[in-house]
């Protein structure tokens, strides 16, 4: 048997080679207007005729205030948190075939400006709400002397705090971009026919495997293809428009899932998205309750709500049928509560992606959920997957390695970074997920480890290097490692950090230990956007385990760390 896995699904036709904007919001619509996106907190909405007009109009105006040649590799940023300008601003971008780079709304002023220096934006649209790291990113940059992009504010005027409208930041709406509804006639925004389709459309960052977080270049081709096959093949029957479906994702728009799943396929399907700023339990049962949401977009720790918070007893969930979750592992267990207590005829698939791979690249039916529950689905048709070994040769069938893809929707590789981009493929061009995994000769494909470095917490990428980083810049710290560990209470995993103290250990006692580990969690708290804080906790030691080659050994502290929890 060949060790090569094709999808069980039969191949699709690829879609022709357009650009996002073109290939999502056609000219001629694919089905009635309606709204497309609603922010569930305020309400507000947005229609498909609405979302392709103002896109244009915005485009035309982006294009003509940074005077763009017809081709460009020009970076604008979306730094915001989940809101319906964040969709009009993305497709305005979009429109002509700006590079798209999402910053997490949570990034304190350093990491927002790692992104701005590696992409060198020419604007950037940033939400009120975080303006200040905004500015913080800005000082460090001018010290550095680095070119800083024009800003506009990611809402509309009036949604802009009087005291920052009158504080003179001298920033105007993205809406004051926009040119007359007349400029646009005959406009169909950039295209990107041919080779152009291949260009980079998107930057969500990632840090792959090791180090630190990098823009992975999506293109235009990747995202359509995608968008195709999750439509076609992976989106239950009565997903489409006219059906009464309406789908909830408090994903961040951000985030390659968040953006693709809610922004992008649903586009497909005519079918309507409510989108919440950011998750709340509450806010995430009431959206159900008031909006009647069929289907949702999910991470574990969102299931483990459902599942065990006593607060959904108080909302009329019976509206909710099917979910899709993904990002991180799901348990078996979970799925089993989620089930017993919203019903058995609740579905939910699961699904496996990285930013690499322009979102999924398995998911689950839900024939697929109730036969392999713990799996993470099958390939996506037109893909192409591989288990290899830890000299990249390919594993028996059934065998666990590291898991490989090739297809369309492989990412370009990263920003400005050849050697990293040459790390993650193999020699003959497979994309190395950094994951560990099985396959069943049914082609189930099932997660059971991890190689790459990464920690994800809640579904948000903490790249331990990161916090290594970071730590190794306090006095107190002579060396750092940092892992996950995995919490069963929150469905997730924590980052932890391991420390050896510049004092030595031999030279503390008990309290003085306890204290230093306290301070460096609250220390990195305060230097940190929120998901990656040592919720796992700081533990000192002696000394961290390496490799002759000084690599850390970071299987032997996940090893510590599962001893650690098995005694506690
Ligand atoms: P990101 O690029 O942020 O989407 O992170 C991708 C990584 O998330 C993958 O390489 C996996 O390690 C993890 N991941 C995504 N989906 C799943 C899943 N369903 N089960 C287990 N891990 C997952």
């Amino acid at each position: 048997m060949s060790a090569i896995f094709h999808s069980p699904l039969a191949d699709i036709p690829l879609p022709p080679l357009q650009s996002i904007f073109s290939y999502y919001l056609p000219a001629k619509p694919r089905y009635p207007d309606y709204a497309a996106l609603t922010d569930g907190a305020t309400g507000r909405s947005i229609t498909v005729a609405q979302l392709r007009s103002d896109s244009l109009r915005l485009g035309l105006g982006i294009q003509r205030l940074l005077k763009l040649p017809g081709s460009q590799q020009t970076v604008a940023v979306i730094y915001s948190p989940n809101n319906v300008d964040f969709a009009q601003i993305f497709y305005g971008c979009q429109a002509v075939r700006l590079v798209t780079s999402l910053a997490n709304a949570s990034y304190t002023a350093s990491e927002l400006a790692h992104q701005l220096r590696d992409g060198e934006p020419s604007i950037i649209f940033v939400h009120p709400s975080i303006y200040d790291a905004y500015l913080g990113a800005c000082k460090l940059l001018e010290t550095e002397g680095q070119r800083l992009p024009k800003v506009f504010w990611a809402v509309p005027e009036n949604e802009v705090p009087k005291e920052l409208l009158e504080s003179g930041t001298g920033v105007k709406s993205y809406q004051a971009l926009l040119v007359d509804e007349t400029a646009v006639q005959g406009f169909e925004g950039i295209p990107a026919n041919g080779e152009e389709a291949h260009e980079t459309a998107l930057l969500c960052y990632s840090s792959g495997t090791t180090g630190l977080a990098k823009g992975v270049m999506s293109t235009h081709h990747g995202v359509n293809v995608n968008g195709e096959i999750s439509a076609r093949s992976w989106y239950p029957d009565n997903m489409v428009h006219g059906k009464g479906s309406t789908i909830l994702s408090a994903c961040p728009l951000y985030h390659i899932y968040g953006l693709i799943e809610a922004a992008i396929v649903p586009l497909l399907k005519g079918v309507p998205v409510i989108i919440l700023p950011k998750f709340t339990p509450e806010g995430f049962f009431r959206a159900i309750r008031d909006y009647k949401t069929t289907h949702a977009i999910v991470v574990p720790p969102m299931v483990l709500h459902l599942a065990s918070n006593p607060l959904a007893a108080n909302y009329d969930l019976s509206a909710l049928k099917w979910m899709r979750c993904a990002a991180a592992p799901l348990g078996k267990g979970l799925i089993r509560k989620v089930k017993s207590r919203l019903g058995d005829d609740v579905h939910i698939t699961q699904g496996y992606g990285l930013t690499e791979v322009t979102c999924l690249c398995a998911a689950q039916t839900v024939a697929d959920a109730i036969s392999s529950p713990g799996s993470v689905g099958r390939l996506y048709p037109c893909l192409q997957a591989q288990v290899v070994d830890e000299d990249l040769r390919p594993a028996k069938v059934g065998e666990s390695g590291e898991l490989c893809i090739k297809g369309p929707t492989i990412m370009k590789g990263y920003w400005r970074n050849e050697e990293a981009t040459q790390a993650s493929f193999t020699p003959d061009g497979w994309y190395r997920s950094g994951d560990i995994a099985h396959i069943d000769p049914n082609g189930h494909i099932y997660i059971v480890d991890r190689l790459k470095e990464l920690i994800k917490y809640k579904g948000f990428q903490v790249p331990p290097a990161d916090l290594e980083k970071l730590l190794l810049t306090n006095p107190k710290v002579a060396d750092v490692a940092v892992i996950g560990v995995h919490s069963r209470e929150f469905a997730t995993e924590l980052p932890r950090a391991y420390v050896v103290p510049a004092e030595g250990m031999a030279a503390m006692n008990a309290k003085e230990r306890n204290d230093l580990s306290k301070d460096l969690v609250t220390w990195v708290e305060q230097n940190v956007a929120n998901h990656k804080r040592l919720r796992g906790g700081c533990i000192l030691i002696d000394s961290i385990p390496k490799s002759a080659a000084g690599k850390i050994l970071r299987k032997q502290l996940r090893a510590m760390a599962k001893a650690e929890q098995d005694e506690a």
